[in-house]
């Protein structure tokens, strides 16, 4: 077992994260909805991924833009924890995929199954909601990339909608 990405990332370490908002490096803000104390587990398909997570995740946000629904194979579900809060249990199966210049993509290469999304500029981490062993407690909060959507259905409920990132490169 070993912490994520303890080094090599800019990432601003206080309690503050612990809290509702929390700022990260942009000035932007993520809502930390679960409680403090809360432990998660989750993995890929296979199992040659499994993690924990040790404390608050983010309410979940579906992403739309066509690399999430590329890795995906439909939009992204994604909820996210402070990085150095999630903890690799098994991971013969990961590998990374660099997305973008920023960003890497988590992956199982025995299974397929896509967990992480990584962008080395902030201090969390996303996590693909559907990878967590239930119950999560969790809920969809909005939709971001909604411009960038499928054409082949519909987003018809009530939730925020963003057509673009809320968030820098979120
Ligand atoms: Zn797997
Ligand atoms: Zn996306």
């Amino acid at each position: 077992m070993r912490h994520l990405f303890r080094n090599g990332y800019r990432g601003v370490r206080d309690s503050a994260f612990t809290i509702t908002n929390v700022p990260n490096p942009n000035g932007q803000r993520f809502e930390i909805v679960s409680d403090a104390d809360a432990k998660f587990n989750g993995g890929c398909l296979c199992g040659a991924v499994r993690y924990r997570v040790q404390g608050p995740l983010r309410d979940v946000v579906n992403c739309h833009c066509s690399q999430c629904r590329r890795t995906h194979g439909h939009f992204g579900a994604y909820t996210a924890v402070e990085r150095n809060q999630l903890t690799l249990t098994c991971e013969r199966g990961l590998k990374w995929y660099a997305s973008s210049p920023t960003v890497r993509r988590g992956f199982c290469c025995e299974c397929g199954a896509s967990l992480f999304w990584d962008n080395r500029d902030l201090e969390i981490i996303a996590i693909a909601a559907g990878t967590l062993d239930p119950p999560t407690g969790l809920k969809t909060i909005r939709h971001i990339f909604t411009a960038d959507a499928g054409d082949y259905y519909r987003i018809d409920d009530d939730l925020e909608n963003y057509p673009g990132s809320m968030l820098t490169d979120w």
